[in-house]
């Protein structure tokens, strides 16, 4: 063996280069030891803010004893309950080590090289990421009033398609996609595509005009719908979600997918989170009025907001012309104020932040933080 390893580059996948870690919300681990404070709220990762609930707890502590062993190959009960109440088949539910890992999935099974997956810019960015891991083309449609343009998707849709990314509510910005527009979509879609519908956040939709997708699933169209436990079910640090098709639709992702993908923690906490329905929704409950309150609170403060559906707000940072703050500066004045946000990559939202909604004394904070921020950049 002549050669050192920085010449292993010659010897990677060229697609693999194209690609950027993905940075997640700021830790408060990394914050505490940054500041040297301990008093820190993070309202940057669409986390629960109430945490898991308590019979999840329980479980987890009850599953440590068993952590040398492996769990159940093929997940069946927490398969079967989540095709039990969705109205499906078990064959119809695949699980994930986070729904990221089903979306990677997906992309890894239906696309060749060069093949193109269509998305909306800005959406949740592990489409791309996975799109372009799989040697695949990331074909990327413009929002329309911070919305999913959902003709213009089907337009984008060409001969070399085979799949469509469709993040509903829509990640940073919060809006959905109605029942008709997905109706028409769809209609409009040629056979060789599959779509994926991410739901991450439906728990906290109120629209009544929120798709119900699954009747999409249950029909047999070429139709992934993924949602996970991360937001309203409180176990985001574990990473466990799912995806649900036709059988037909699940079956090859179920053979691509590593032995024990779901951990024994994760596994054991998610069933018993899905027995704690009252608290789950007690939960969502409450944020949903958060939501709305945070969203009155920021537009009498004359910020403007964009009206969401999911557990966050977009925020625009600049305003008028007292304030025309980069999102990225926004973010790091409350920093400093003890409150982590999310500012938003890339150019086209580069004015804006998103704000996770969080217990209400964490709100009530976040609020006292902006104003003293809003008040000093207003001085200047
Ligand atoms: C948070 C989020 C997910 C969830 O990812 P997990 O891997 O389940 O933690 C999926 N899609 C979107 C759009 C999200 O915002």
């Amino acid at each position: 063996m002549g050669a050192g390893a920085a010449g292993v580059r010659a010897l990677v996948r060229p697609e693999v280069y194209t690609l950027e870690p993905y940075v997640g919300g700021k830790s408060l681990d990394e914050m505490k030891r940054r500041y040297g404070r301990a008093d820190f709220i993070k309202l940057a990762s669409n986390e629960n803010a109430y945490g898991p609930t308590p019979r999840a707890r329980a479980a987890i502590v009850r599953a440590a004893g068993e952590a040398h062993r492996y769990p159940e190959g093929g997940y069946p009960a927490l398969r079967a309950e989540l095709a039990r109440r969705n109205r499906l088949k078990p064959e119809s539910v695949i699980l994930g080590n986070g729904s990221n890992e089903v979306l990677v999935l997906a992309a890894s099974v239906f696309l060749r090289p060069g093949e193109e997956a269509v998305m909306a810019a800005p959406s949740f960015v592990v489409y791309e990421h996975a799109v372009r891991a799989a040697g695949g083309r990331p074909v990327v449609v413009p929002l329309r009033d911070f919305r999913h343009d959902l003709p213009a998707m089907a337009r984008a849709v060409t001969h070399r398609a085979r799949l469509v990314f469709v993040c509903n509510p829509n990640n940073p910005t919060g809006t959905i996609v109605t029942r008709g527009e997905v109706e028409d979509f769809l209609r409009r879609l040629p056979a060789h595509v599959v779509v994926v519908f991410d739901e991450a956040y439906n728990e906290f939709v109120t629209d009544r005009a929120f798709p119900d997708t699954l009747r999409f699933v249950r029909r047999g169209l070429r139709v992934l719908v993924v949602r996970t436990l991360a937001k309203a079910w409180g176990l985001a640090g574990l990473r466990v979600g799912y995806g649900l098709g036709a059988p037909d639709v699940v079956r090859p992702l179920e053979l691509i997918r590593q032995p024990f993908n779901v951990n024994l923690m994760a596994y054991r906490a998610a069933c018993a989170a899905l027995e704690d329905r009252a608290g789950v929704r007690r939960a969502v409950a409450a944020v949903v009025r958060d939501r709305e309150r945070l969203t009155r609170a920021l537009a009498c403060r004359g910020l403007l907001v964009v009206p969401s559906q999911a557990n966050f707000v977009m925020v625009r940072a600049g305003l008028g012309p007292h304030v025309n703050g980069s999102g990225a500066s926004l973010t790091l004045a409350l920093e400093r104020e003890g409150v982590i946000v999310r500012p938003l990559p890339g150019r086209l939202l580069e004015r804006w932040v998103r704000i996770t909604v969080g217990t209400p004394p964490e709100n009530a904070r976040l609020l006292r933080s902006l104003d003293r921020v809003l008040y000093r950049l207003r001085r200047r």
